[in-house]
């Protein structure tokens, strides 16, 4: 329970009702701005993130029907994962990976979307032939110039692409990215566009390399700007799980 004054913007579930009210608000702003964009909200994929979240609530939030469940840290996701075991759950990680935690993205998760190292792609193939798996991937790519954001700079891409097929249990799914936190809608906005100017030249010029060139684009603050221009994937957390704490910044 919050001891704050100042109501969260995004109110704590505390229940499995309270989840899927959260759940069904997201779902049906996903619907309205698919409408408004034209596009069948079925080509969009929700994936609630659920960073910070301790595994008791997540099995409120499954119960409320999450099937998927996105985090940026490796540790988390196979703790989770192990304390979860009983359930059928698809993990995504959604952060930047070491190579020494490969083995545990091997093991747990079912997709992986920060991938914008040869390294990292190098020891995750190496760990899921050990395993006996293959991952599905997203390439992220920096559309903001933001020094401390992840990802390739666009014109980094084609080349990066280029060596993946060499990786047989990384299955490409296309590419992700963070917009610039801003309030200015036309940047970020400018970041979704690039992202997809860059998907869509890599069909025309290199379609066996992109699979099916999905956008993995949009979080709580901007995802009905990322479905007016073209997201697949959805990663929502705080409009689901409620407010995270501000966490002092990690080195
Ligand atoms: C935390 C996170 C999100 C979700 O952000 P919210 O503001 O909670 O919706 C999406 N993508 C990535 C990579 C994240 O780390």
């Amino acid at each position: 329970m919050s001891t704050s004054a100042t109501p969260a913007p995004h109110p704590t579930p505390e229940s499995v009702a309270e989840f899927r009210e959260n759940l069904d608000a997201v779902r049906a702003r996903i619907d309205a701005a698919a409408q408004r964009a034209g596009r069948d909200a079925s080509e969009i994929r929700l994936l609630p993130v659920s960073k910070t979240v301790p595994s008791e609530r997540l099995r409120l939030a499954i119960e409320a029907g999450m099937t998927g469940l996105g985090e940026n840290k490796v540790q988390e996701v196979s703790r989770k994962a192990q304390e979860l075991s009983d359930l059928d759950l698809h993990w995504a990680v959604i952060g930047p990976l070491q190579t020494n935690k490969a083995r545990d993205v091997a093991r747990y998760a079912h997709e992986f979307q920060a991938l914008d190292r040869i390294k990292v792609a190098e020891a995750l193939e190496r760990r899921l032939e050990a395993e006996d798996r293959t991952l599905d991937v997203y390439v992220q790519v920096n559309t903001s110039a933001e020094e401390a954001k992840s990802g390739l700079n666009p014109d980094e891409l084609p080349e990066f692409l280029a060596t993946l097929p060499q990786f047989s249990r990384l299955r490409v799914r296309g590419l992700m990215t963070l917009a610039v936190h801003s309030e200015d809608v036309e940047q970020v906005r400018g970041c979704f566009q690039l992202l997809r100017q860059l998907r869509d030249d890599a069909r025309e010029s290199t379609p066996e390399l992109i699979g099916p060139g999905e956008l993995s684009m949009g979080m709580s603050g901007d995802f009905e700007l990322a479905i007016a221009e073209g997201t697949n994937v959805v990663r929502v957390g705080q409009a689901i799980f409620g407010a995270r704490p501000v966490l002092p910044k990690q080195k």
